[in-house]
């Protein structure tokens, strides 16, 4: 082959060789140093759920207005998509990379993911509302709530119709509608079944994680710095000014900022305000969670067609029920790829329930006294125990999942030493919320009902910790509706 250098003896000229890049990364960063020069309009901490959707909506409706918007995260770049999106990752690897990954808070066992895109890089997409009964104390109006569901619902692409031709589901959803569960549904998850987008671009991400909410704001610039850990909130007179960050190297850069959105989850935001100083009457306390009864059942395979299709149901809570139940399966089915699985004459079926839990003063995340971690950051110490009224639900618990397996005639057994029904350690459900709650009453609150902190004007909370109340639904879906509605509200503001 000859090579030319110049003009081809065709007389067209040569094409430029194409540009070569060193480091770059498959999403933009921003060096702190660069940060620290930047006066924000808008500084988020955290990248999870509710960090993501604070992100995208003030992207999508004031990105390319002039306006300065940053995102700073503890974590690295651990994962460009949610982990079920990998083609290589099957149900027993999930769990042993998601193990590896996490971080878990002294005595509490209920791993973190300090990564960009936070726990949504491996939660399980259920996305239920709350019941109308548990948002009713809320300081947020049902109409608003409804609105803004609908908006979280959409970017998430929330569905019921992953198991809508999954013979399993429907055949067992069938019983259970028959037997005293009629309002038990298709559970909707946050899975985009559109292979191909709006834009005639295929999915690569059917899952949802925050890492969408990135993708959707990329359309306008903003800064996102990683390996940036928030450890102290700025203010002066009763204002946010900024928020000093240090660097894994525990070098530290003091950003500026109008607005400062919290989303560092449950315990990162807690203990960032804690160390920060800023104490009102509630941040830190009322911790509440779902407890969790978890019962296995078998399905005898001669009762369902050849193909048996993934297993996704939902009893949801009400006003009455004061837990919902999850049921999953077959085996480890709606998590697996390209892994044949052989054929078997009964298949495991997963019962998860969650119970409300009463929100309470003393069930709180205070700062260790003196141990500090790597930071000088004092850690944290969660103090969480269920009462008479929470031991109740786990007891109605129980007795549900029973209900429901032999409402689907799928008997509960005993397996590896586990009995039939357990109850889950608080912590391992992983829906901690309520210790920076919103509400109209600072005695009893941390935050108004947008989410800014009650004593510091600029300042807001938007991840699960401003949850008021446990309800009976997974939190994440309610999380994001209310980080929408949060960054509408500092648009507005800002304007
Ligand atoms: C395996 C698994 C399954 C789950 N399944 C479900 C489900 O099906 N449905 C559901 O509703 N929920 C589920 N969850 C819970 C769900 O992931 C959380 O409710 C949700 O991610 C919480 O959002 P968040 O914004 O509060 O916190 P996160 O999503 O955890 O985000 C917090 C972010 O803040 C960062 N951060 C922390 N501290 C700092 C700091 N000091 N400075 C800068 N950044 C910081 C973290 O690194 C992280 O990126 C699941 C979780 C896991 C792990």
């Amino acid at each position: 082959m000859r090579i030319y250098i110049g003009n081809s003896p065709m007389k067209i000229p040569m094409c430029p060789p194409p540009p070569v890049y060193r480091n770059e990364q498959w999403i933009p960063l921003t060096s702190l140093e660069d940060m620290q020069e930047t006066d924000y309009d808008v500084l988020i901490v955290g990248s999870g759920a509710g960090g993501g959707a604070v992100l995208w909506r003030l992207m999508n409706q004031i990105g390319g207005s002039g306006k300065r918007i940053g995102i700073v995260e503890r974590g690295g770049l651990l994962l460009p998509t949610h982990a079920q999106n990998i083609a290589t990752m099957n149900g027993e690897r999930f769990d042993k990379y998601f193990s590896s990954a996490a971080a878990i808070p002294p005595r509490y066992p209920s791993p973190q993911i300090y990564a960009l895109g936070g726990r949504t890089l491996f939660w399980a997409t259920v996305s239920p509302r709350m019941h109308a009964a548990d948002l009713a104390s809320w300081p947020v109006p049902l109409k608003e709530m409804d609105i803004y569901y609908g908006i979280a619902e959409k970017v998430m692409s929330v569905t019921q119709n992953f198991t809508k031709r999954a013979s399993l589901t429907q055949i067992l959803l069938n019983r259970l509608q028959k037997d005293g569960f009629p309002d038990a549904t298709d559970e909707p998850l946050a899975i985009n079944l559109e292979s191909i987008n709006q834009y005639g671009v295929v999915n690569s991400n059917p899952y949802f994680s925050s890492l969408v909410f990135f993708a959707q704001a990329l359309n306008s610039p903003f800064d996102l710095a990683v390996n940036a850990r928030a450890v102290e909130v700025l203010t002066e007179k009763d204002r946010v000014v900024g928020v000093k960050v240090m660097s894994p190297e525990k070098k530290s850069y003091f950003l500026k900022a109008k607005k400062v959105v919290l989303s560092a989850s449950t315990f990162g935001t807690t203990q960032i305000l804690l160390n920060s100083g800023l104490r009102n009457s509630a941040i830190g306390h009322y911790m509440t969670i779902h407890s969790r009864v978890f019962g296995k059942g078998i399905a005898n395979r001669n009762e369902f067609p050849e193909a048996l299709g993934p297993l996704h149901i939902l009893i949801p809570g009400t006003e009455d029920r004061s837990y919902q139940i999850q049921i999953w399966g077959p085996g480890a089915y709606p998590t697996v790829q390209y892994q044949v699985e052989p054929l078997k004459r009964e298949w495991e079926i997963s019962f998860y329930a969650s119970g409300r839990v009463e929100s309470r003063f003393g069930n709180q995340v205070t700062l260790h006294p003196f141990k500090r971690d790597e930071y000088g950051v004092p850690e944290i110490q969660i103090d969480f125990s269920f009462n008479e009224q929470d031991e109740a639900v786990i007891r109605q618990m129980g007795e549900g999942v029973k209900r429901a397996a032999k409402a689907m005639g799928t008997p509960l057994v005993s397996k590896d030493g586990q009995p039939p029904i357990c109850l889950w350690r608080p912590g391992m459900e992983l829906h901690e919320m309520g210790t920076c709650r919103m509400g109209e009453d600072p005695s009893d609150s941390s935050t108004d009902r947008y989410g800014q902190v009650y004593g510091v004007q600029g300042l807001y909370v938007a991840d699960n910790s401003v949850i008021p109340t446990s309800g009976t639904a997974n939190p994440t879906l309610t999380t994001v509706a209310l980080a929408i509605r949060t960054a509408d509200h500092i648009i507005r503001q800002l304007k």
